[in-house]
């Protein structure tokens, strides 16, 4: 037992079930500075009238315990069923992942597993919704698709593909490496040699593509800065302004977070795909709140249950692994504490459970990866020390301008020299060895939520 957990039984894992139309007439009701929750990291924010929905998954495999048909696990499609809009591609991928874990899952467990397609979505006679019926059902409701990164938890071409021919109108927001990866899988009309065999990348949806970025392509390019009046990192949608901004964590081609405001000088809602704990998160978040320019954050990241990741280590080994290798490269637990100290009072929206990788949902399981105490005499000074800790770190010199994690080709260069990945351990390792040193007064966590499916998170 560990912080009144038990450890040794994984918590019960039900994946989110969503209906349809209660979606679809949620996100028609929805009303400036609201967001709808679905579920994952999926979610429609609304502001000035606009409905962007951000990284639609809505299907994953279910992996069942073949003798008691019990659910254990519910993965994101492949990354190749995610990049494609052909159903006939669809038979029977398994996730990278899985197909990399699951003879090691047989060797350590034994228990032989079937595998199934599941849709988050049921219609309203209970039966799982396709990707057809949930594009045009939630598209004709919406402005624009963002979609923060090409993990196939985030994203699924076909629902992009569909979701034009139910709503024409609709743009869609994509990271600057979009193209370029699609250019593996599908010719590029008046690119590709027309004899080229990939199938033809759909047009209409190229017609409506938008892709942002904070940052050029080629690493060796200067910064947005020097591109500034291109505003390459920004689009408006009526009114409405949307600014991305890159967000490390190690992903395919690109990883952003998106900042989407009324108009150009009102608080707005940052949504924040998968991030690891780095010093550009905190020194944005910082510099985002200083202008007023943040009214919520909604943010993805790991699981905090104390179950072993993908049932393949143990308790203890799992919980060191994410410790160690997530904080700085992928998902982060401590992030949500680091950022009580760069967000003033603002209220965070902790997101990515209830669907994919048994991740649960519950406010409990914050005290399993974060160190907490009940102390609270001592809970204004604490915020004081930990903010002014905070501040120092973040404006080090050596957490400045580190190598880009968000890109195929800059995470080659990832264990090369101390401004790779080292700096990044050491900086997230400097930020959990002070937090476990000062206990966290749980007080301080309760501007954390974690919102349940088909919620709707009330403007102010
Ligand atoms: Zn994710």
């Amino acid at each position: 037992m560990e912080n009144g957990f038990n450890i040794e039984e994984p918590p019960a894992f039900n994946p989110d079930r969503l209906s349809l139309s209660a979606s679809k007439e949620k996100i028609k009701n929805l009303q400036d500075g609201e967001v709808l929750f679905l579920s994952h990291s999926m979610a429609v924010v609304c502001e000035s009238g606009q409905k962007i929905l951000f990284d639609p998954a809505p299907e994953g495999i279910l992996v069942k315990n073949k003798k008691t048909s019990q659910s254990l696990d519910l993965y994101p499609l492949s990354e190749a069923d995610a990049m494609s809009t052909n159903p006939d591609n669809k038979t029977g991928k398994l996730p990278t992942i899985l197909k990399i874990l699951k003879p090691v899952q047989r060797i350590i467990t034994g228990v032989p597993r079937i595998e199934e397609k599941f849709s988050i979505f049921i219609t309203d006679d209970g039966q799982p919704a396709n990707v057809e019926a949930i594009a045009q059902a939630l598209a004709p409701e919406i402005t624009a698709l963002s979609v923060s990164h090409l993990d196939p938890d985030h994203f699924n071409l076909e629902f992009l593909d569909e979701s034009i021919r139910a709503n024409p109108q609709l743009k869609i927001l994509v990271p600057l490496g979009f193209k370029r990866v699609m250019a593996n899988y599908y010719r590029i009309p008046g690119v590709d040699s027309p004899q080229d065999k990939r199938p033809p990348f759909p047009e209409k949806l190229m017609e409506h593509l938008k892709t942002l970025s904070p940052l050029p392509y080629h690493s060796h390019e200067k910064g947005i800065s020097d591109f500034y009046h291109l505003n390459l990192h920004q689009t408006q949608l009526g009114n409405c302004q949307i600014t991305s901004y890159e967000t490390p964590h190690l992903t395919k081609e690109y990883n952003q977070a998106i900042l989407v405001q009324k108009e150009a000088t009102a608080p707005g809602i940052l949504y924040i795909p998968d991030a690891a704990l780095s010093p550009e998160i905190l020194l944005l978040v910082q510099k985002l709140v200083s202008e007023n320019k943040i009214s919520k954050i909604c943010i993805s990241l790991a699981k905090f249950q104390p179950d072993p990741i993908y049932d393949l280590f143990s308790p203890e080994k799992s919980k060191q692994l994410r410790d160690t290798q997530e904080e700085h490269l992928s998902h982060s637990a401590y992030i949500v504490a680091a950022l009580t100290a760069v967000s003033g009072d603002i209220p965070i929206f902790d997101t990515h459970q209830g669907s994919f990788f048994r991740s649960a949902r519950d406010e409990r399981y914050l005290e399993y990866r974060l160190p907490t105490t009940t102390d609270e005499s001592n809970t204004a000074p604490w915020k004081t020390q930990f903010q002014q800790f905070i501040n120092q770190l973040i404006h080090k010199p050596e957490f400045q301008q580190l190598p880009v994690i968000t890109r195929d080709k800059d995470r080659l260069e990832l264990g090369k020299g101390p401004a790779g990945t080292s700096t990044r351990k050491a900086f997230s390792q400097e930020i959990q060895h002070y937090l476990q040193e000062h206990r966290i007064p749980k007080s301080i966590l309760n501007i954390i939520h974690m919102p349940g499916p088909n919620e709707v998170i009330p403007a102010n």
